[in-house]
């Protein structure tokens, strides 16, 4: 039987390492010798250096203990060559010189696309949404989105505990990149009381205002949920006019941080304290859920059973909890739609 090929590529996502192993397993019960390529699409670019240095034989003992460990035992990586035809015709030609009949492309849009090309030049590739932004409308699900989510209810539980011991709000910041859907489930399965997210214009006053119908209703300790890219729906506030007078370390022209939104609230809400925290990277690096990776072990083994039987160009996602394959293409150009109903009902008040 032919080669076949997995690679990671883009930001980590928990359950990546599932996929792979179900890739593997697939691949082995199929007499298929694996390949994993090493740091996304670099290591198909880069020509200097071992076999060992770009690539791994992922047999079954190779991925024995690694199912259930967050990361990406392959590594991953950005590859700004890979945008460049020259570099993508270097990596077909890799592909090629070894023998490989088909490759797993585990990222997101950005890997997709580059799939896509390699698809144009004769690889047949088989794309696995694993990203924890949940940014890829196409699918109900992506790899790492069900773990991230739940690293944030668990931190952000934790902060209400401690917001309620003081009668103290808390701005909270959590991933997601262009999309608001990690702090749409987050706020709602916390009970959040204010929710920021990149598609919805927001401005600080508004959520100044906010916050004080909360404080007037006798809630002194609402949670500000804010998704990482609001901060370019957010209307312009110049932080450092306003927090410069209160001797507030802070330069002209810096932008808004979570950090600074809580300065800023506590001053314009009355408050002794608004205090604020970044989630971070503990989103990406956390262990998968059970549902990260059943979708992973199912998404593997459709995915080399497509290679198996020729076909390409296909990403597999689900849509009404079922898994389904698509043409790349399409999947990419499938429009976001924002759940506005539930992000109202969060914001209500
Ligand atoms: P995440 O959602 O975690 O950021 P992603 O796959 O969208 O994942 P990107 O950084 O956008 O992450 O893309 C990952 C890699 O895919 C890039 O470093 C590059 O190698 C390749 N890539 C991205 N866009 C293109 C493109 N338009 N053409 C070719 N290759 C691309």
């Amino acid at each position: 039987m032919p080669n076949i090929a997995v690679l990671t590529s883009g930001g980590d996502s928990p359950g990546m390492n599932a996929a792979v192993v179900s890739v593997a397993r697939t691949a082995a019960s199929l007499d298929m010798p694996l390949i994993g390529i090493k740091r996304g699409y670099n290591g198909l670019i880069n020509t200097e250096g071992k076999w060992e240095d770009n690539f791994v034989n992922l047999d079954l003992n190779t991925v024995l203990d690694i199912a259930d460990l967050p990361g990406t035992y392959l590594r991953t990586a950005r590859c700004d060559e890979f945008r460049q035809h020259e570099y993508r015709v270097i990596a077909a030609n890799k592909l090629r010189e070894m023998d490989v009949a088909g490759l797993v492309v585990i990222g997101g849009n950005g890997s997709f696309a580059g799939a896509q090309y390699l698809c144009e030049l004769g690889i047949p590739c088989i794309g696995i949404p694993g990203t924890i932004d949940n940014d890829l409308p196409y699918t109900e699900m992506t790899l790492g989105y069900d773990t991230a989510v739940n690293t944030c209810v668990d931190a952000v539980r934790a902060i209400r505990a401690t917001s309620r011991s003081h009668d103290r709000p808390h701005v909270v910041e959590v991933m997601g990149r262009d999309c608001g859907d990690i702090a749409l489930s987050t706020a709602a399965a916390t009970g959040a009381e204010i929710l920021i997210v990149p598609e919805v214009k927001w401005s600080v006053d508004e959520v100044a205002d906010k916050l004080n119908r909360q404080l007037q209703k006798g809630n002194p300790r609402a949670t500000v949920v804010i998704a990482e890219g609001a901060w370019n729906s957010m209307e312009p506030f110049d932080v450092y006019s306003f927090l410069k007078p209160y001797g507030k370390q802070v330069f002209e022209g810096e932008p808004m941080t979570s950090n600074r939104l809580a300065s800023v609230l506590k001053r314009k809400c009355g408050m002794a304290e608004v205090r604020s925290t970044v989630v971070g990277y503990t989103q990406r690096g956390t262990t998968p859920t059970a549902r990260d990776s059943m979708f992973a072990f199912e998404a593997g083994y459709i995915a080399v059973n497509l290679l198996r039987k020729g076909i390409g160009n296909q990403v597999i996602g689900m849509k009404n909890g079922k898994l389904f394959h698509m043409p790349i293409n399409e999947a990419l150009a499938v429009k976001p739609e924002f759940d506005l109903r539930t992000f109202n009902i969060i914001n209500a008040l």
